[in-house]
This record gives structure tokens, C-alpha cells and sequence, in this order.
């Protein structure tokens, strides 16, 4: 650790940190959350900035001298449809949003990256603080990397962390390959023909379709096990079956399901096997089905070299390092980035007693902000020092 390590100040970031987690915007509506990190950030001289990439995207460059590796670091910027169950000053001003993923933590974090970037110039290569939309849907990423904006940026090197409730205070999590599942979003509409309660045999009820689609979306895992396949789950998220009219037999129904897996080819397997499901009882049943996908995650693969990095800075800085044996079962965006570059994504143990992501009394813990800067930084300063 140097001096300015030492005597990093971090009330200013604290106070960041809390202004954006009092003012909490959902997926694709992050514009002041983007305008407030652009006014900040500002201050510490960036060499570029590129605006809306994707919508409320920003990103923003610090650049050496020399030609180098481009690094780049990604935050994610919108918050979650929860309404917030805490008690203190910088509570979520808007209704029924909050920041319950620590996002406002990780936006911190590379705001502070960029004060240290500027007082700590790099000589060579190029820095991009990254700041994406919309990751709690499955959209953002995906979306900055078509973004013709983007194409400039080109990373060599892509990291990106995640706050981990449940683990030791300061801990990096990480593992080499896959990291995090992929999963999808699986929507069925069944249409048959309405009738009169009295009478049902006159029209085509899809609720035995329904019934049958449950119990064979709660046993295809099973079914499919035999072939070589490592983990998947099926969870049946939502049904709706006709109306509620006591007068009329239904004509309609959906069901939702989430699917996921630890590679997106498992994936694929699970998804083939679920429409096969449907379209055999359908016929069945005589009901029109319609299939649509959302919320896709690809699997978060983790390059061996990315890992290796990080696990570097987390000695050089004397942080806990854990390699988890199997990935983790939720889903991260930032699979985008590490399928097309050079990239990984670890944890940062937000504390044993820490409420869980998406807990309505969760809050990031503002000590990790300062674990955050530094391995990030001592990420870059290893790259460029290799190059
Ligand atoms: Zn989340
Ligand atoms: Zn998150």
C-alpha cells in the first residue's frame, strides 16, 4: 500500500453512494443516476466520456501516453422493482424501488477508481469505467456491446465484481470458468375456446395442459440427468387459467417459467426439452401454444488468465481468497462481456450477517468501498505492468 492509499479519503464517496441509493431508478430509466455519476466523475478529468451508450450508458476513459492493453471495469447502474425496509436517512425516496442489489456500492466504487486514476496517472493503454443500464432484466450488457459506441472500446481485459452477502467481510470469491449460471425466461400461452361453466365439453379448456405442463417441467431436470449433464433447474415462476367467473369454463392460460443452467449449452437441452413438453400436450389437448423467451443470461464463463489477475491483487493486498467448487446458481449480465472478452466476474464477501441480495432490508456495506478501489486498481496496475 502507498500513502495515498492510506489516506484515501472517502467521505465524499460515502456520501455518493448514499445521495444514489436515496434516489434508486429501475432498468432503462437510469438517466439521473447516469447524469449524477457524469457530474462527479467530471471532476477528475477524465480523457473521454461517451454518453448514452445503450440508452443511459456512460463510460469514461482515462488514457496512457503509450499504446497498451485497454482494461475495462464495469458498474451496474439501475435498481430493483423492491420497496425498501430500512430506517435511515438516505432512505429510497421513490415508492417501491430500491437499490437491493448494491449496485449504488459498485457505481461508488468505480467513481473512486476514477479520483485514484486521475491522481495516479496511468502510462500506458487505456482505462474505461464502464456504467450499464439495465442488468437486472438481462438487457444491458448484451445491448452496450452491439451499441456502435462501444465498438471503439474494444476491451482487451473485462472484470467486473459483484458484493456477496454471506461471505466474510473483504473476501474475493472467485472461480475460473464458470462463475455464474445462464438462464432464461420461459413464457407459454395456451389458447382453446371459452364456453359455459355448464357446459365445458363445448369448448377447450387448456387446465389439464396446464396440469400436466407443471408436473413435467418439475420432473424434466430428472428426465434429462442421463446425459451427461451437470446442473438444471426448473422453476415454475407464474400460472393464470381463464378468468375469475364462476359462469365461464376458460379459454386461455399461460405459464412461466425461469430455466437455468451452468453452461449455455445445458441450457439449450433444458429449453428443447420444455417446448417439446408443450407442443406434445397442446396437441394433445387440441390448444394453439405459443413459446416466447426473456430475460436471457448466458452463463458468466471466466477466463483462466482474467482469474489470475485478480487472484494476484487479492494476495497483493492481503485479501481472504475463496474458490467456490460449483458456480453459483444466479444469473449476471456481465456473461455477455466474458463471452466476447477476455473477462471475469468475482465476488466481494459483503459480511456473514449482511441481509441477501434482493432482501428488502439489504444495503451494500459503504466499508467495502475501499476493498473495491483497490483491487480493481491493483488489477490495472498488473496489467500494465505485464504489457
Ligand atoms: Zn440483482
Ligand atoms: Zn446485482
Amino acid at each position: 500500500m502507498n500513502e495515498s492509499e492510506n489516506s484515501f479519503d472517502l467521505s465524499e464517496l460515502i456520501e455518493l453512494r448514499k445521495t444514489i441509493h436515496a434516489n434508486p431508478e429501475l432498468a432503462h430509466e437510469e438517466k439521473n443516476t447516469a447524469e449524477r455519476l457524469t457530474r462527479f466523475i467530471k471532476k477528475f478529468n477524465p480523457d473521454k466520456i461517451i454518453e448514452r451508450i445503450a440508452g443511459n450508458g456512460v463510460a469514461f476513459i482515462y488514457e496512457g501516453n503509450k499504446n497498451g492493453p485497454v482494461i475495462l471495469l464495469r458498474a451496474e447502474l439501475d435498481a430493483l422493482p423492491i420497496t425498501e425496509e430500512c430506517e435511515f436517512d438516505y432512505k429510497s425516496v421513490n415508492n417501491g424501488v430500491s437499490h437491493k442489489c448494491g449496485h449504488d456500492g459498485h457505481m461508488t466504487i468505480l467513481a473512486g477508481l476514477a479520483r485514484k486514476l486521475n491522481e495516479n496517472k496511468i502510462n500506458k493503454g487505456k482505462v474505461v469505467l464502464l456504467f450499464q443500464p439495465a442488468e437486472e432484466i438481462g438487457e444491458g450488457a448484451e445491448k452496450i456491446i452491439n451499441d456502435k459506441k462501444f465498438t471503439e472500446i474494444k476491451p482487451d481485459y473485462a472484470f467486473a465484481l459483484h458484493n456477496l452477502p454471506g461471505f466474510k467481510k473483504h473476501e474475493i470469491i472467485i472461480r475460473n470458468n464458470t462463475f455464474a449460471a445462464a438462464s432464461v425466461g420461459m413464457k407459454v400461452e395456451l389458447k382453446g375456446k371459452t364456453s359455459h361453466a355448464a357446459h365445458p365439453e363445448n369448448g377447450i379448456s387448456p387446465s389439464d395442459a396446464v396440469a400436466d405442463i407443471i408436473k413435467k417441467f418439475n420432473s424434466v431436470i430428472n428426465a434429462i440427468k442421463n446425459e451427461n449433464f451437470d446442473f438444471g433447474l426448473v422453476t415454475i415462476i407464474h400460472v393464470s387459467i381463464g378468468e375469475k367467473a364462476f359462469g365461464t369454463s376458460p379459454g386461455y392460460a399461460e405459464v412461466y417459467a425461469t430455466l437455468r443452467a451452468n453452461s449455455d449449452a445445458d441450457l439449450e437441452v433444458i429449453k428443447s426439452k420444455c417446448v417439446e413438453i408443450v407442443e406434445l400436450i397442446a396437441k394433445e389437448e387440441k390448444l394453439k401454444s405459443e413459446i416466447s423467451w426473456t430475460e436471457a443470461f448466458p452463463a458468466t464463463v471466466n477466463d483462466p488468465e482474467a482469474v489470475d489477475f485478480i487472484i494476484s491483487a487479492a494476495n497483493q493486498l492481503k485479501l481472504n481468497i475463496k474458490n467456490i467448487d460449483s458456480p453459483f446458481r444466479w444469473t449476471e449480465d456481465f456473461g455477455h462481456f466474458t463471452k466476447t472478452y477476455t473477462g471475469a466476474l468475482f465476488g466481494l464477501g459483503a459480511g456473514k450477517q449482511t441481509p441477501q441480495l434482493h432482501n428488502p432490508d439489504y444495503d451494500f456495506p459503504d466499508e467495502l468501498i475501499l476493498t473495491g478501489i483497490n483491487i480493481f486498481h491493483t488489477i490495472i496496475q498488473n496489467i500494465l505492468a505485464e504489457e
